[in-house]
Protein backbone atom coordinates (compact mmCIF):
# COMPACT_ATOMS: atom_id res chain seq x y z
CA UNK A 1 0.00 0.00 0.00
CA UNK A 2 1.40 3.37 -1.34
CA UNK A 3 2.49 5.69 1.81
CA UNK A 4 2.19 9.74 1.39
CA UNK A 5 5.86 10.62 2.07
CA UNK A 6 4.72 14.45 1.92
CA UNK A 7 2.26 17.02 0.83
CA UNK A 8 1.45 20.41 2.12
CA UNK A 9 -2.00 20.66 0.94
CA UNK A 10 -5.39 18.39 0.13
CA UNK A 11 -4.38 17.59 -3.19
CA UNK A 12 -6.37 14.57 -3.44
CA UNK A 13 -9.85 16.55 -3.41
CA UNK A 14 -9.06 17.84 -7.12
CA UNK A 15 -8.06 15.13 -9.14
CA UNK A 16 -8.83 17.45 -12.45
CA UNK A 17 -6.15 20.12 -11.73
CA UNK A 18 -3.06 17.00 -10.89
CA UNK A 19 -1.11 16.05 -13.27
CA UNK A 20 0.13 12.12 -12.12
CA UNK A 21 3.22 9.90 -12.64
CA UNK A 22 3.86 6.91 -11.95
CA UNK A 23 7.38 5.51 -10.72
CA UNK A 24 9.00 2.42 -9.73
CA UNK A 25 10.38 3.91 -6.36
CA UNK A 26 7.95 6.66 -5.80
CA UNK A 27 5.11 8.88 -7.08
CA UNK A 28 4.90 12.33 -7.53
CA UNK A 29 2.32 14.17 -8.06
CA UNK A 30 2.32 18.02 -8.97
CA UNK A 31 -0.57 20.29 -8.72
CA UNK A 32 0.70 22.16 -11.88
CA UNK A 33 -1.85 25.03 -10.53
CA UNK A 34 -0.69 25.93 -7.20
CA UNK A 35 3.23 26.11 -9.42
CA UNK A 36 4.52 29.16 -9.71
CA UNK A 37 7.67 28.39 -11.47
CA UNK A 38 10.65 29.28 -9.37
CA UNK A 39 12.50 26.39 -10.23
CA UNK A 40 13.45 25.98 -6.97
CA UNK A 41 12.17 21.59 -7.08
CA UNK A 42 14.60 21.39 -9.87
CA UNK A 43 17.45 22.33 -8.19
CA UNK A 44 16.44 20.24 -5.02
CA UNK A 45 16.81 16.89 -7.35
CA UNK A 46 19.69 15.35 -7.57
CA UNK A 47 18.57 12.80 -9.74
CA UNK A 48 17.17 16.28 -12.37
CA UNK A 49 13.79 14.71 -13.04
CA UNK A 50 11.81 17.93 -12.73
CA UNK A 51 12.14 20.79 -15.44
CA UNK A 52 10.12 24.18 -15.78
CA UNK A 53 7.26 23.13 -18.98
CA UNK A 54 6.77 25.51 -22.17
CA UNK A 55 3.24 25.54 -20.92
CA UNK A 56 1.26 28.60 -18.62
CA UNK A 57 -1.10 27.43 -16.32
CA UNK A 58 -3.92 29.24 -15.74
CA UNK A 59 -2.19 31.56 -13.58
CA UNK A 60 0.01 32.59 -16.37
CA UNK A 61 2.95 30.78 -14.83
CA UNK A 62 5.04 27.83 -16.65
CA UNK A 63 4.92 24.87 -14.30
CA UNK A 64 7.48 22.28 -13.38
CA UNK A 65 6.90 19.07 -15.14
CA UNK A 66 8.40 15.82 -13.75
CA UNK A 67 10.96 13.79 -16.24
CA UNK A 68 9.24 10.59 -15.85
CA UNK A 69 12.17 7.67 -15.93
CA UNK A 70 11.67 4.02 -14.89
CA UNK A 71 12.93 3.72 -11.69
CA UNK A 72 14.90 6.99 -11.45
CA UNK A 73 12.71 9.08 -8.75
CA UNK A 74 14.18 7.73 -5.14
CA UNK A 75 10.60 8.80 -3.65
CA UNK A 76 13.05 11.28 -1.61
CA UNK A 77 10.25 14.20 -1.30
CA UNK A 78 13.36 16.72 -1.37
CA UNK A 79 11.15 18.50 -4.16
CA UNK A 80 8.29 18.80 -2.21
CA UNK A 81 10.15 19.73 0.69
CA UNK A 82 11.42 22.43 -1.09
CA UNK A 83 8.27 23.71 -2.73
CA UNK A 84 7.26 27.05 -1.04
CA UNK A 85 3.55 26.53 -2.51
CA UNK A 86 3.52 23.16 -1.73
CA UNK A 87 2.81 22.19 -5.30
CA UNK A 88 4.03 18.73 -4.64
CA UNK A 89 3.24 15.88 -3.22
CA UNK A 90 5.63 12.47 -3.25
CA UNK A 91 3.98 8.65 -2.42
CA UNK A 92 6.42 5.94 -2.06
S1 LIG B 1 11.19 12.63 -4.89
FE1 LIG B 1 13.43 13.02 -4.91
S2 LIG B 1 14.20 11.92 -6.72
FE2 LIG B 1 11.96 12.04 -6.94
S3 LIG B 1 11.61 13.90 -8.20
FE3 LIG B 1 11.52 14.54 -6.04
S4 LIG B 1 13.63 15.21 -5.50
FE4 LIG B 1 13.73 14.00 -7.42
S1 LIG C 1 9.23 24.66 -6.17
FE1 LIG C 1 6.97 24.50 -6.33
S2 LIG C 1 6.34 26.49 -7.17
FE2 LIG C 1 8.55 26.31 -7.53
S3 LIG C 1 8.70 25.42 -9.63
FE3 LIG C 1 8.74 23.69 -8.18
S4 LIG C 1 6.58 23.02 -8.00
FE4 LIG C 1 6.58 25.09 -8.92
Amino acid sequence: MAQRVRSGKAFLHAPCAMLKYEVFMGKVVINREYCKGCALCTTACAKKLLKIGKEFNKSGYYAVEFICEDEACTGCALCAEMCPDAAIEVWK
